[in-house]
């Protein structure tokens, strides 16, 4: 960044209307994490992906199969997400909603920027990398606690003895009920749904926009790439999301 904040045009229509919605939900994927340098997973060639399949090495049958194995990647995850810090996007967000003007984040980022960042009403639909659970005996430790023992260990056990899990939503695990459930209702209540970062294509995410725009809400999109709302929308912001943010922070006044 040059210090020089450029915005699309649409950042002008899109701040009246954030200001005069009763209720404005905010849906964050993959893109606002971009800037803090966590890359998205989906985009070919890029970091930790690169040379593993997601479906192999973060799918819950891996962590049956083979915890060892399944920590050696997770646990080298955990430790390059834990150094990340929020950027202007996430902060934005945060004085948004200390301004009254945003209820609620829908996050599908485990990494935890929008916690470090200080967003209140948050909900994370994925999980996050906070803690690990044991399935047998439902105990839950913190991930420091757990990066602690993965430095003499290779599987990070609970005190019952059994394999710890990452907290976070694996391939072929359910969504956690609770904020399912929670993320419809605000995407059913928002007058404005404004979605931040995501392709809008992935389970449950995707369908939370269809929700609002049923009940009669507006979506808006932040968003480098099309994704299957684009025609849909009231405002469609395809700058680099942490200037598109601060201009939105900034027209609102
Ligand atoms: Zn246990």
């Amino acid at each position: 960044m040059d210090g020089e904040v450029r915005t699309s045009d649409d950042v002008t229509a899109l701040a009246p209307r954030l200001c005069c919605a009763g209720s404005v939900v905010v849906l964050t994927g993959a893109g606002i994490s971009v800037p803090s340098g966590i890359p998205d997973f989906r985009t070919p060639g890029t970091g930790i992906w690169e040379h593993v399949d997601p479906m192999e090495v973060a799918h819950i049958d891996a962590w049956r199969a083979n915890p060892a194995r399944f920590w050696s990647f997770y646990g080298e995850r955990f430790q390059t997400l834990g150094d990340k810090r929020p950027n202007g996007a996430h902060d934005a967000l945060v004085e948004l909603e200390r301004r009254g003007l945003v209820d609620a984040v829908i996050t599908q980022n485990i990494d935890m920027l929008h916690r470090r960042a200080g967003t209140r009403e948050l909900i994370e639909v994925h999980g996050s990398i906070a803690t690990c659970s044991c399935l047998s005996c439902g105990a839950r430790v913190a991930s420091a606690e757990v990066l602690a023992q993965l430095e003499q260990s290779a599987v990070p056990l609970c005190a019952c003895g059994r394999p710890l899990k990452p907290d976070v939503v694996l391939f072929g695990e359910f969504l956690p009920a609770a904020a399912l459930e929670r993320a419809t209702r605000l995407a059913e209540g928002a007058d404005l749904l404004l979605c931040v970062g995501s392709s809008l294509e992935v389970y449950p995410v995707a369908q939370l926009p269809a929700i609002t725009l049923r009940h009669g809400g507006e979506v808006a999109i932040v968003t480098q790439g099309p994704t299957p709302y684009d025609e849909l929308a009231v405002a469609r912001l395809a700058g680099d999301v942490e200037q598109e943010l601060c201009g939105l922070l900034a027209a609102v006044g």
